[in-house]
């Protein structure tokens, strides 16, 4: 595929550096665009605090996510990608493609891969704000050593809690899962996982209504849906998994969201915006595993430079009803 040349600084802008931004760059480079990606914190994206990823194709021990997010940053050198720290401010169309527009950036590129991923969401209960780093955490895997021989708290019952719950029971005296369902959320393997852990408790059908403390945390105060009964767990530290909001805010209106705040996107990763692709757990209906954010980068870098080299993609959102 021949790709036009503009003038723009860069054929492709990927505004992200996670496995769906990498993957996205990689591809593009080695189709010969020049690429850039940007990124607020550098390579990696979240999977940087993964203790173990099982659960992406490889090998079968797994591997950790300081150990995945270096080779695919390795990756993307060697096929020639340029990296910049900065956040992204805003996306904008010029003539000849769009403007990214950051706190120092400021380029231009004929196509863009939007694959800047999610945020933890928080919990808005007292104490939350007030205790962060100071026993509130979202990062087992960080926070896990300081743990030893204390207890810890999980809330949330989706793969991430889990996850982050078997990072730290090798640390922690005691690590209680709160959940405020019936079931769990996470995957059947996590669950086997967390469930065969002497030291990891799941109290279901609980909601956290404060974090106590002085200096850091000392309890939890939680209410027993089945019952209504409060009572306090102790607790040293909190990591809240409640789930992710995409970063999408500093899109504004430039392309169309779904209503859960992600970009609506065809099977192409095409946004309603001809020019503008988006890829991984920003874009909606992503499944949020690394192996599917993989695949979304990919797709997206072909049908952008399919979209440079003015090949006929699919009109825009052809398939709208359906990416919804
Ligand atoms: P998630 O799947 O959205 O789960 C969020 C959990 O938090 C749910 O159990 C939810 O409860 C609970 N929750 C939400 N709001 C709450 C609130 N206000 N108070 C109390 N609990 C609340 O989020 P996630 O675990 O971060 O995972 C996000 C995505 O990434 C998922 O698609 C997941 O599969 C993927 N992921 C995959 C892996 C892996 O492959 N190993 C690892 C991590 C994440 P309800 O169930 O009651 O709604």
């Amino acid at each position: 595929m021949a790709i036009t040349m503009g003038a723009n600084d860069y054929d492709i802008a990927v505004v992200g550096a996670g496995v769906a931004g990498l993957n996205a760059a990689i591809t593009a480079a080695r189709h010969g665009a020049r690429t850039i990606v940007i990124d607020m914190l550098g390579a990696g994206g979240q999977v940087i605090n993964v203790d173990r990823i099982d659960n992406f194709p490889g090998p079968a021990e797994g591997m950790s996510g300081f150990e995945l997010g270096p080779m695919l940053q390795m990756q993307a050198d060697e096929a020639g990608v340029e990296f910049a720290l900065d956040t992204i401010d805003t996306i904008s169309k010029t003539q000849g493609g769009f403007r990214i527009a950051g706190a120092d950036l400021d380029l231009t590129a004929s196509a863009v891969i939007v694959a800047a991923g999610s945020a933890k969401r928080t919990l808005g209960i007292p104490g939350e704000a007030e205790f962060e780093g100071r026993g509130v955490s979202h990062c087992a895997s960080c926070d896990g050593p300081l743990m030893r021989g204390k207890e810890a708290c999980i809330i949330g019952g989706g793969d991430s809690a889990l996850d982050e719950a078997l990072a730290l029971a090798p640390h922690a005296s005691r690590v209680t899962i709160i959940h405020r369902g019936p079931r769990l959320k996470a995957s059947a393997a996590l669950q086997a996982r967390a469930r065969e852990a002497s030291n990891i408790e799941i109290r279901l059908e609980t909601v956290v209504e404060a974090i106590r403390g002085e200096n850091g945390v000392t309890a939890l105060a939680v209410r027993d849906l089945s019952t209504g009964q409060t009572s306090e767990i102790p607790c040293h530290g909190v990591f809240i998994y409640v789930g992710l909001e995409p970063n999408t805010a500093f899109l504004g209106e430039t392309v169309a969201l779904a209503a859960d705040g992600r970009i609506v996107v065809d099977l192409d990763m095409q946004t309603s915006v001809p020019g503008i692709f988006a890829a991984g757990d920003v874009r909606a209906r992503s499944v949020a595993h690394l192996a599917a954010s993989a695949g979304d980068g990919v797709t997206a870098a072909i049908s952008a430079i399919r979209y440079l080299a003015a090949e006929d993609i699919d009109e825009p959102l052809k398939h709208h009803a359906l990416a919804r």
